[in-house]
């Protein structure tokens, strides 16, 4: 099929997951045309992110969702490092922080219809419901995409495609086929979404948001994310169990860690879901005119919550590149420095910090000589040092308008 070359300036975003929607958003704030392709009827309601931290807020105030992602939003306290019975060993007390670097929670089921209610709401963004990419192919004017819709087979011209279509990308299978480069861990996890109404009762006065506990086991994770009291509870578990195998060992987990051994009537489960887990990195983010972005250019294990924080600082960091370009502030070599700079941010941040952080919970033995973990302590008596390691979080973001008009 021909391309036409009349198309102006226009940006099309595969997936309106979290960090479609917010490119998508970023852009038309601009004035500039972007059409975000989904596959699905409706917002993904999967248990999966839940906390921002501050390069999430960063892109948020400039997307101009923050306050209203605020108004909703539970308000975090503080992590703490814990034995599997609960008792303490670090913690990282930051209701005193600067609220930038407060973390905040807001389910995915929450914030991507918020997302979505700004985007509606952009006269050059239109949102396309059930529409699959099936097939995407570049030319030195434009790319296009081939999508499944209800009324038939359409073909979608842009300037850019951009894939943020998860992990499974299809985008980024059209690029480079089967190759991510990278492992799976043997575990799996599974996460759930659970209203714990006497976890108070037992927990220690020291509990705070969010609780990761040593143990080779379980390696659990407890933390309140709403503000009507719903908590995700996330757990590791052996690799190779199937779903209902998983789903029957589940109250016994539960007792082996949560305070209080609840019986499954001692609470309420609104959403089950078991994750492998990965380390991934695509090889390229950018092939021309096509760009990747958050999971389908990279996945980490969620421990510590890089997975998302990496994907809005990629979203961030390619509208910058995607503006520039634009309002010729810079030239289309600037897209080369995202796929440069985002992957090196993976390699150098994103995978070991997530390792590490997952790693971390399974040796009690070991949890003592951890570095990390006396970082954590030595931010409870020195607060200077509390304030350089709440910025180390920046780490992973790039300002890549310093490179308009250098291009
Ligand atoms: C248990 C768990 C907890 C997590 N907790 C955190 C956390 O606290 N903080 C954090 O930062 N990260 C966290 N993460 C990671 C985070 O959830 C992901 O990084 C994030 O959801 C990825 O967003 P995305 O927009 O890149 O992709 P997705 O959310 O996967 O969205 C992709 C979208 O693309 C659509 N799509 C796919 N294929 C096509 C196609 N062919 N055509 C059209 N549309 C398509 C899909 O339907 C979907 O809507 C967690 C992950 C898990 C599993």
């Amino acid at each position: 099929m021909g391309a036409s070359k009349e198309i102006g300036f226009k940006v099309i975003v595969v997936g309106a997951g979290p960090s479609g929607l917010l490119l998508a958003l970023l852009l038309a704030k601009q004035g500039i045309s972007v059409t975000l392709i989904e596959k699905s009827s409706e917002y993904d309601k999967q248990p999966r992110a839940s906390f921002y931290s501050y390069p999430a807020q960063y892109e948020f105030k400039r997307a101009g969702i923050m306050e209203d992602v605020d108004a909703k939003a539970f308000h975090a306290n503080g992590v703490s490092w814990r034995n599997i019975d609960g008792s303490l060993i670090a913690q990282l007390d930051t209701s005193d922080s600067p609220p930038d670097f407060q973390m905040v929670s807001l389910p995915l089921d929450e914030l991507l219809p918020l997302i979505g209610s700004h985007l509606d709401r952009q006269p050059s963004a239109e949102v396309l419901w059930s529409h699959k990419v099936l097939s995407l192919r570049q030319d030195e004017h434009q790319a296009w995409v081939e999508v499944e819709s209800p009324s038939g087979t359409q073909t979608l011209y842009a300037s850019y495609i951009v894939g943020c279509d998860g992990g499974g990308s299809k985008v980024r299978r059209e690029l480079f086929g089967q190759n991510f480069p990278g492992r799976t861990w043997d575990e799996q996890i599974v996460a759930t979404n659970v209203y714990l109404p006497n976890l108070k009762k037992h927990t220690p006065p020291d509990w705070t948001t969010s609780n990761f506990m040593i143990s080779r086991d379980h390696f659990p994770m407890i933390a309140q994310i709403s503000n009507d009291g719903l908590h995700r509870v996330t757990y590791g578990e052996e690799g190779g169990l199937t779903y209902d195998e998983l789903r029957a060992r589940q109250p016994d987990k539960y007792k082996a860690f949560v305070p209080g051994k609840p019986e499954p009537e001692d609470y309420k489960m609104i959403n089950f879901s078991p994750y492998k887990i990965h380390q991934r990195l695509a090889e390229r983010l950018r092939v021309g005119r096509v760009l990747l972005a958050a999971d389908a250019a990279h996945l980490c294990n969620p421990f510590g919550g890089m997975g998302l924080t990496g994907g809005f600082a990629d979203v961030g960091g390619l509208y910058d590149c995607l503006y520039g370009i634009y309002s010729g502030q810079c030239d289309d070599s600037i897209l080369d420095k995202y796929s440069d700079i985002r992957r090196e941010k993976y390699q150098d941040v994103i995978d070991p910090i997530s390792s590490g952080n997952l790693r971390r919970l399974w040796d009690p033995k070991a949890i003592e000589d951890d570095e990390f973990i006396k970082m954590v302590r030595r931010t409870n008596t020195d607060r200077e040092y509390a304030g350089q390691m709440r910025e180390g979080v920046k780490a992973v973001m790039h300002d890549f308008t310093q490179y308009y008009n250098k291009t």
